[in-house]
């Protein structure tokens, strides 16, 4: 059933953030909340939700955990509800859900790769087709997509990942053009490696592989959450109210790398000869 928007303009502002009880999520629910917003959070794990509602409750907002799969349709739309019955306003959505393993393409299974594309890209579609009214109800409706950079680069052990992203992005750009005579906005922000307790445990497991992350990162340092936290308030804000089909990518310059041919002898980070 699609929520039927309650009206808008009364109280604090509202955001939905998917993925909002660990990580770069959480850190935007934080954010937002200390921007005054009050906040939803939604994701499957009721342990997140709870760990992560207890952060972002000691910046001031009202939080409502909400355990949903991104993948399944009703359940998002019946957390939407949720979320007109309880705040009767939405403001913003950031998706920011995401599930993802790396492995080579050959190996990925069809079920391994239903699994990531249904979280990223079917999940990024449910919630923004299901807040929708919404964000038409709101004075200025926000999305903000999380994607990669590896959207539109190559990253290998990444195929249905980096397929979801790039669909998110071209998602991004469509409902911008639709939705702008709604007055909603649609934006990206396209991190590069950042450091969390997740991508730790994951990713960045030996400090060989820090250090030859880092070498090809310009600036020299992973990112933190916080930076792309700040990406996320501002695009949201009316600051950014020009701002629509964007993305914004917050790598240190990792895509960049470090120049196709380089003729000042040496790094682009300025390392010495
Ligand atoms: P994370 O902590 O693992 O965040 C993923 C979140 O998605 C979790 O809170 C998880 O919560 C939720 N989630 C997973 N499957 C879900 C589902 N089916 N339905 C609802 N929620 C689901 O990882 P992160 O590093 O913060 O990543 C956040 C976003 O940044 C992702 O979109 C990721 O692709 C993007 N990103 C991160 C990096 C990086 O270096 N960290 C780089 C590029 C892009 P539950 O387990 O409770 O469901």
């Amino acid at each position: 059933m699609t929520p039927t928007p309650a009206p808008s303009g009364a109280g604090r502002p509202v955001a939905l953030v998917t993925g909002g009880g660990t990580g770069l999520g959480l850190a935007v629910a934080v954010a937002l909340a200390r921007d005054g917003y009050d906040l939803a959070l939604a994701s499957r794990s009721p342990e997140h939700l709870a760990a992560g509602g207890r952060v972002v409750r000691a910046e001031g907002a009202t939080v409502l955990e909400l355990p949903v799969d991104v993948r399944q349709y009703d359940r998002v739309a019946a957390a939407l509800e949720t979320v007109r019955d309880r705040f009767g306003r939405l403001d913003v959505l950031v998706n920011n859900a995401a599930g993802n393993f790396v492995q080579p393409a050959e190996e990925i299974t069809p079920n391994g790769w239903r699994a990531v594309v249904g979280i990223v890209l079917d999940g990024t579609f449910h919630c923004s087709r299901a807040a929708f009214p919404l964000l038409r109800a709101a004075p200025g409706g926000s999305i903000v997509n999380v994607v990669a950079s590896y959207a539109w680069m190559a990253g290998p052990g990444t195929a249905h990942s980096a397929a979801a992203k790039a669909g998110v992005l071209s998602l991004t750009r469509t409902l911008a053009v639709e939705w702008a005579r709604h007055r909603i906005r649609v934006n990206a922000v396209a991190p590069g490696p950042i450091r969390t307790d997740g991508t730790d445990r994951q990713l960045w497991t030996s400090a060989e592989r820090v250090r030859a992350v880092t070498d090809g990162i310009p600036l020299g340092r992973f990112g933190a959450p916080e930076d792309v936290a700040e990406v996320v308030r501002f695009l949201v804000s009316p600051r950014a109210g020009y701002i629509t089909g964007e993305v914004v990518t917050v790598d240190g310059g990792q895509w960049l790398g470090n120049g196709v041919m380089d003729l000042l002898g040496r790094t682009a980070r300025g390392d010495p000869p």
